[in-house]
């Protein structure tokens, strides 16, 4: 049986919500399926007996493409993109609307950029009945998520968001990679903050997960090059007209090749821990009096860095211009000057590079 958790909003297992589609329900009209699938087939694998009709609304991948559904003339590009969400009308006579988000519960799972879609749906799908969210256990994914709704809902602390959850469902226990996430959209503001340090340090993290599991890096991944006179002129518009920022330039050639929001901030001198820089106590983090003791800046990794593409663990970067060595990139980590270590680390001389209003 699924508990409830607010009015209209309730969490379960893969039993519930199959019992859902399976019977219908008076009370449910919307389900949130976090499963390590999206497909409505994870059913059918689950319990071999089990088969539901669906009729699909849109599929929405990373990077913001959606698919109707109506039409085939898929550019080859989507495909290779990942799904974001799917949704579908599902179950018995169709009535069910279903969205999936295709999510396993592992520590090293990127929660962070799944939680707007779903806080969203949550919110639509109540306003317009009652929504199931399940996983397989109800224990982890399914609490995580719904344990960041109350936090954006009721600006609920991390804990306190999810000891309220557990008062209505004692075994939610979202895995630690989870709670840590939580943490960071709690000190984020209850939103993913793209710009934000936490996030790009976030990503990045991930990022190197994904170079130790031996999958290929593929540079098109990587952030917009700055540089780049269409990625210019779109990151100019999204900052706001006339806004300045600082940019980063080739000190040979004068290319552009990284601008202030490309920097990931770190703290001087700190040890191992990166991680836990925006929690220390007493003092302002980016006090700037300390900052000359860094001799490299740290960057997101950025389209123009092809070097990462052979695959080692470390090498040049090269400017893209003019071949002259602005820096290092290593997946293991470079100590800067400071004696911080930025794991891993993508960064530019400041020897070699350039700082100006872009
Ligand atoms: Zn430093
Ligand atoms: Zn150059």
């Amino acid at each position: 049986m699924p508990y409830l958790v607010r009015d209209r909003l309730f969490i379960g297992n893969i039993n519930d919500a199959a019992e859902v589609l399976q019977n219908g329900s008076e009370e449910i009209t919307h389900i949130l399926s976090l499963l390590s699938s999206a497909s409505i087939s994870f059913f059918s694998e689950w319990k071999s007996a089990m088969s539901f009709p669906t009729r699909e609304i849109n599929k929405v991948y990373f990077g913001g493409s959606v698919d109707d559904d109506d039409d085939d003339d898929d550019d080859g590009d989507k495909s290779s993109n990942k799904v974001l969400c799917l949704v579908e009308f599902a179950g018995k006579d169709l009535k069910v609307v279903r969205m999936a988000v295709p999510l396993r519960d592992m520590e090293s799972e990127n929660l962070l950029d799944y939680l707007d879609v779903c806080i969203d749906f949550i919110h639509k799908s109540r306003k317009e009945g009652s929504v199931l969210v399940h996983c397989f256990a109800g224990v982890s994914r399914s609490a995580a998520i719904i344990t960041a709704y109350l936090m954006r809902t009721e600006q609920l602390s991390q804990e306190d968001a999810l000891e309220s959850l557990r008062k209505s469902c004692e075994s939610v226990c979202p895995n630690d990679g989870f709670l840590e996430q939580l943490k960071m959209f709690e000190e984020m503001g209850y939103k993913v903050d793209t710009s934000s340090s936490i996030y790009k340090r976030f990503k990045l993290k991930v990022l190197g997960d994904t170079y130790n599991r031996g999958e290929i890096i593929d540079c098109s991944k990587f952030g917009a090059d700055p540089g780049f006179p269409t990625a210019a002129v779109s990151s100019e518009t999204s900052n706001g007209l006339g806004k300045s920022t600082t940019a980063y330039r080739c000190k040979k050639c004068r290319r552009v090749v990284a601008s202030q929001e490309n920097v990931i901030e770190h703290m001087p001198g700190e040890g191992e821990s990166c991680f836990e820089w925006q929690k220390r106590k007493g003092g302002n983090p980016f006090d700037r009096s300390d900052n000359h003791d860094c001799s490299s800046i740290f960057v997101e990794p950025l389209r123009w860095m092809t070097t990462v593409e052979d695959g080692g663990l470390e090498g040049k970067l090269l400017c893209v211009h003019c071949d002259s060595r602005l820096g290092y990139f290593n997946w293991s980590g470079i100590q800067c000057s400071c004696g911080s270590w930025i794991t891993p680390a993508f960064q530019l001389h400041k020897s070699r590079v350039d700082e100006s209003t872009l």
